[in-house]
């Protein structure tokens, strides 16, 4: 008779009852290890006896592209259905393995880096694209991503900044969902689909000075209504696994916190999913001096809801010891091993596990999915500057006027594939120049090498109007790269006021993984458009909105600090005490008290009139909601995307709150004079935080919504919640 485990009809709770209760304790500690990939290379033999042991249970497709360079080491196809075959034909009970990769914003069609997304305020679009890079990753073999990112960012020295979708929780939580959306799909177990995972939980992009794994300190109310509400998010979108980080949050390194792990996370959350560690989180437990050892650090790593150590870190060692002392109960690894052969089997691999071999070359890259990128890269420009409308430029005919791109980006590639892209390749990238050039090709365009700035000032005398494309390589942005100072790298203020010198008029493209000023910028050019860091398409898209093919429509999802010394800074700020008694309420003596480009700011080539903001009822009960509407006209020339924001201000509560927060926004397209309405819904849930009950409630009392532009915006209506 076949056993319950191997019945794709049964439920997925009782195949994993059934195959628990075949398991030996190897078997079961073979589960909750992830080997890194060297391990099967080096050893090939080795690695497949391991495999038909039952001791590998998982693998990470990790890649020293991670240190810099593409494509190091492509996924192996062939490599990946090898092991599936010898671990479903040839190990006692057919487990198949999961194989996971950063497949963070692409695979070989390579989206603008999740901050650019988050710049696009469309998720709709950002699932799409995601669906794209799904099947992409799941052609190559691919189960598991380990993405999306939900840490809020607010310090742009950190390096992965590039990572998050900005300072706000409510804006990352969307653009979460909508990345778990796209990845997953319906039903994670479509071939096309990959398993997401939520990270880093929790609070690791709070590290002190930007310091990437550095010390985070939340006091239990920030946590509660700014770092966890993503996180809840993903949990009711249904992400099918989650990542401890490596950070010691308050003196409790959280992938040893029993208390956010098995209790908030699965307890209260009813996270019903795999938590695997982050690369070196369990070992840091004994590092940062909470564990006395390897084995230390592993038992409390799983007590604490540690499911599946990630390059196998100390589990593999010291479980079976730990479990027949008696230190461990079996009950808790039990735990941990249901929970990942449920995520096994909720994806398919225990049904098919193996990958097409051919399929890669129909998917990668596929003509929708470039499609997908470019409108997201265009989507995810912001455009901070245009004096007296220097853009759109005029698609110049031959003979017409001569644009000059220059800069250190001006033919950049790999750069703007951003430092988490293992998979994209150089010849897929258009850069800025390619695209302008493709985008224009009767223009004049001249250009020069980036390297020397006499040459860049000849082709800029020459021209008549000036692309300078500034920024940063990829290489000063990601995992463990954070900057102490948010200036552009060395030589660029320099550069820019050399080319202002030209006289011509002077477009900055700034290509950045971070928010980062620019006095010279603010000074000399006529205009700035921010590309970040743009993927694969980012050289088309820039050209369409140079030219006015595309209004720019993004808006910032991070404010742009003055200077360093700002940070942090970002919108939702709690109101700064006695400083109003001063008449010049000033928290500086040396700088406003404003960001440079505050968040949620971006403008276009159309100008958008908001009118008629109206609320249809002025009171509401528990369990009621109210409608805000408001009338957005487009007063422009031009059709064009505007990104309507809803605020909510709580006038008093029980613990003092923002002055103001993001709880909706719409993006519309408008043609040239025409006028939406747009509304909103304002019930408990967009009025309830984390209060002196330590619970999430909507307390009773008056409210303003706040609706605009961005968070700036003044026009407010009122709403009493009795
Ligand atoms: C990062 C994770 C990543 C993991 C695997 C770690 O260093 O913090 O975000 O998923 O490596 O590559």
């Amino acid at each position: 008779m076949m056993e319950i485990y191997k019945d794709p009809n049964a439920s997925v709770d009782d195949r994993v009852a059934n195959l628990l209760s075949l398991m030996t304790l190897e078997e079961k500690i073979g589960q909750v290890g992830q080997t890194p990939m060297l391990e099967y290379e080096e050893n090939r033999e080795e690695y497949l006896q391991g495999v038909r042991e039952g001791r590998y249970g998982s693998r990470i497709l990790a890649n020293t592209a991670w240190a810099g360079n593409c494509m190091e080491k492509p996924v192996n196809t062939e490599e990946i259905n090898e092991i599936h075959k010898t671990a479903l034909e040839e190990s006692r009970l057919g487990i198949p393995l999961i194989f996971a990769r950063d497949v963070i914003y692409g695979q070989e069609t390579v989206l603008p880096i999740p901050l650019a997304q988050a710049s696009s305020w469309n998720p709709q679009l950002v699932e799409e694209s995601y669906t794209c890079v799904a099947r992409e990753a799941a052609a190559m073999g691919i189960d598991w991503t380990f993405a999306p990112m939900m840490d809020v960012a607010r310090d742009p020295r950190w390096g992965r900044v590039i990572e998050t979708n900005g300072e706000d929780p409510h804006l990352t939580a969307e653009f979460a969902k909508a990345a778990i959306r796209g990845f997953q799909g319906g039903d994670v177990a479509d071939s096309e689909r990959l398993v997401a995972c939520a990270k880093h939980f929790c609070a690791y992009g709070g590290s002190q000075g930007g310091r990437d794994y550095d010390t985070t300190e939340f006091s239990e109310n920030t946590l509660q209504n700014t770092i966890l509400p993503p996180f809840k998010a993903a949990v009711d979108e249904g992400v099918e696994t989650l990542m401890s980080g490596f950070n010691d949050l308050g003196g409790e390194p959280v992938s040893g916190s029993k208390r956010l792990i098995r209790g908030w996370l699965k307890e209260e959350n009813g996270f019903a999913g795999t938590v695997v560690s982050d690369w070196g989180s369990i070992a840091d437990l004994a590092y940062f001096g909470v564990a006395e050892d390897g084995a230390d650090s592993a038992r409390m790593a799983i007590e604490a809801g540690v499911d599946l150590a990630m390059t196998n870190e100390h589990y593999q060692d010291h479980m079976q010891e730990l479990v027949e002392s008696g230190k461990v109960s079996m009950d808790v690894l039990d735990e941990a091993v249901a929970r990942i052969l449920r995520t096994k089997f909720r994806c398919g691999l225990f049904d098919n596990p193996y990958v097409d071999n051919g399929l890669k070359t129909q998917v990668l890259r596929r003509d929708d999915h470039v499609e997908k990128a470019l409108q997201l890269a265009v989507e995810s420009l912001v455009l901070l500057k245009n004096n007296d409308g220097v853009l759109p430029l005029e698609k110049p005919a031959k003979g017409g006027k001569t644009i000059a791109v220059v800069g250190p980006h001006a033919h950049s590639k790999r750069q703007h594939l951003g430092s988490w892209c293992l998979d994209g390749k150089l010849e897929d990238v258009t850069s800025i120049y390619e695209g302008i050039r493709a985008a224009a090709p009767e223009a004049n365009i001249i250009t020069e090498d980036a390297a020397f700035a006499d040459e860049m000032m000849e082709a800029a005398r020459w021209a008549d109007i000036v692309v300078l494309c500034i920024g940063e390589s990829h290489r000063r942005t990601g995992e463990a790269r954070n900057i102490s100072d948010l200036q552009l790298p060395a030589g660029q203020e320099e550069l820019v006021e050399s080319l202002a010198k030209s006289g011509k008029p002077l477009i900055v493209v700034q290509c950045t993984g971070r928010p980062v000023p620019s006095p010279a910028v603010e000074l000399y050019a006529d205009a700035l458009l921010y590309a970040w860091q743009g993927g694969t398409e980012v050289g088309h898209a820039v050209a369409k909105v140079l030219f006015g093919d595309e209004s720019p429509s993004g808006k910032l999802p991070i404010s742009v600090p003055r200077n360093t010394g700002q940070i942090p800074i970002y919108y939702s700020q709690k109101k700064l005490g006695k400083m109003r008694d001063f008449l010049d309420y000033k928290p500086y003596k040396d700088i406003e008290a404003t960001p440079l480009y505050p968040f949620g700011f971006g403008l276009s080539y159309a100008e958008f009139e908001y009118s008629e903001l109206a609320i249809d009822k002025a009171e509401i009960s528990a369990g009621e909601q109210a409608v805000v509407s408001v009338k957005v006209t487009n007063k422009g020339a031009v059709k064009a995307k505007e990104i309507v924001q809803m605020y909510v201000h709580d006038h008093v509560s029980s613990t003092t709150r923002p002055t103001h927060e993001l709880k909706g926004f719409h993006k519309l397209e408008l043609d040239a004079g025409e006028s939406i309405v747009v509304s909103f819904t304002v019930g408990e849930e967009e009025l309830a935080f984390f209060g002196a009950k330590q619970r999430f409630e909507a307390e009773k009392g008056k409210f303003s919504i706040i609706v605009g532009a961005d968070c700036n915006a003044t026009d407010r209506v009122d709403l009493e919640l009795v």
